[in-house]
């Protein structure tokens, strides 16, 4: 078979990018997130803001959520998920109270 009769996929061109990229090393060690991603990671100022303004519009579109918590992992301080706690007793806008 060719070399050129082969599936042309992400990795592909990651690879052609970065010669140095390798396959195998695809997820991170520390908490198995895609290595070549964007993420947002928790130690870095400007992304802290923009976690920030998310949990802030969060907060504010969804009244029965009493707090939102970034989950990062511990290592790489990549944020991995956010965790939201309710309140029956949350904030509820004026306009919405019976
Ligand atoms: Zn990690």
């Amino acid at each position: 078979m060719s070399e050129y009769n082969k599936p042309i996929d992400r990795d592909y061109f990651k690879k052609k990018e970065n010669p140095k990229w390798n396959a195998e090393k695809k997820v991170t060690p520390c908490c198995e997130q895609p290595i070549d991603e964007d993420f947002l990671f928790v130690n870095n100022k400007e992304h802290w803001e923009m976690i920030e303004e998310h949990i802030r519009q969060y907060l504010h579109d969804y009244s029965k959520t009493e707090s939102v918590t970034p989950v990062s992992c511990e290592v790489c301080h990549r944020l991995l998920e956010y965790t939201t706690t309710l309140s029956e007793n949350a904030y509820t806008p004026g306009y919405l109270r019976k």
